[in-house]
């Protein structure tokens, strides 16, 4: 739920014009609406690629945040690694060699774990968008805890989501094998690839290249064996992505706990399980709108010489109370600093 806040806090930090600081750019309430994160009614697509060449960046008040802008003059968020890769998802059982560095207890998990797959912050890229080829299960009594994706050898491989380079070393079975780990503590295995092009703590945006596809390892013939974990527990990569179409089932994807087992194989949802995720995420979404509509409603007035709260009241056509609400701290006898923005709307 930390980056939902954080879209709410972009959004005043935006449209607060005294928030701007040194930045040249002012965003219009319309184009405020762009940053509401989607509905996971639309499938999340497959992002790759920037929009051109980078003209500019620009700080945000939150803190790691930064816009980019185009030469095309479009914009995107954009998350300063060095910022995001602090968090303490990349501390707790960090090991650069350890398949699993968790040993979680499977009764210690909860039976459904909510988890933020991509949102305006964090984007998503299919790691290969094809038919999979052999799926997650039992096979030939060994545990198949991943997807075969067939790919040639060569073929560049990206990550799934942003994240930070947990393992990147060869594998008896899994040959060459890398581990990104997610800031949402998912984490995804990339194997058989006939070359590593990352380390142990690199950071990797959503179809940064992590490697090169191959056979190395127990394997047959060149395809990524790709693999979906929580807490050290795989699950079937197909209940997060669709990969016939490359698209995410869910921004807000529902780990059920059942299914961190080799016998749950993805079956598509009943139609009343998926209508629960959707009031949920819709839930989730209809508050962050609420916010963003309300933040884009905002409007600041910077304090002059002579003014006094009642003063300023009456000139936008609101009472002292109405202000005070607006202003956590504020009181109606707050001495006012000439040059502090106070919020009216
Ligand atoms: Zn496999």
């Amino acid at each position: 739920m930390k980056l939902r806040y954080l879209i709410i806090l972009l959004t005043l930090a935006l449209l607060a014009p005294e928030g701007m600081g040194q930045t040249p750019v002012k965003l219009k309430q319309k184009e405020s609406e762009i940053i509401i994160p989607r509905l996971t009614k639309e499938s999340v697509k497959s992002l790759r690629g920037v929009p051109g060449n980078v003209l500019d960046t620009i700080d945000t008040q939150t803190p790691g945040v930064q816009i980019i802008l185009f030469e095309n003059k479009t914009w995107k968020y954009y998350r300063d690694p060095s910022h995001a890769s602090k968090s303490d998802v990349f501390k707790d059982c960090w090991d650069t060699d350890a398949i699993d560095p968790y040993h979680t207890v499977m009764d210690s998990l909860p039976d459904r774990i909510s988890i933020w797959v991509a949102d305006t912050l964090s984007q998503y890229n299919c790691p290969r968008q094809i038919r999979v080829y052999s799926k997650f299960g039992m096979r030939h009594r060994r545990r198949h805890q991943g997807v075969d994706l067939p790919l040639k050898k060569g073929e560049p491989v990206g990550a799934a989501f942003s994240g930070k380079v947990r393992v990147s070393k060869f594998y008896k079975g899994y040959g060459n094998l890398v581990i990104v780990r997610h800031e949402n503590g998912l984490e995804t295995f990339y194997a058989h690839l006939s070359e590593r092009s990352v380390s142990p703590g690199d950071w990797v945006d959503a179809g940064d290249r992590i490697g090169l596809g191959g056979s190395t390892g127990r394997s047959t013939g060149p395809h990524l064996h790709f693999e979906t974990r929580y807490r050290g527990y795989a699950f079937d990569p197909q209940w997060l992505i669709d990969f016939e179409t490359g698209e995410l089932r869910h921004r807000l994807f529902v780990l059920k706990k059942k299914h961190l087992s080799i016998a749950s194989k993805y079956v598509p949802e009943s139609e009343e399980e998926e209508d629960e995720i959707h009031a949920a995420d819709s839930a989730a979404y209809d508050a962050a709108a609420k916010a963003a509509a309300e933040a884009a409603a905002a409007r600041y007035y910077k304090v002059k010489s002579g003014d006094n709260l009642g003063k300023i009241a009456r000139k936008h056509g609101t009472t002292v109370g109405a202000i005070c609400r607006l202003n956590p701290g504020l009181t109606a006898n707050t001495t006012l600093k000439i040059g502090r923005s106070i919020r009216v709307k």
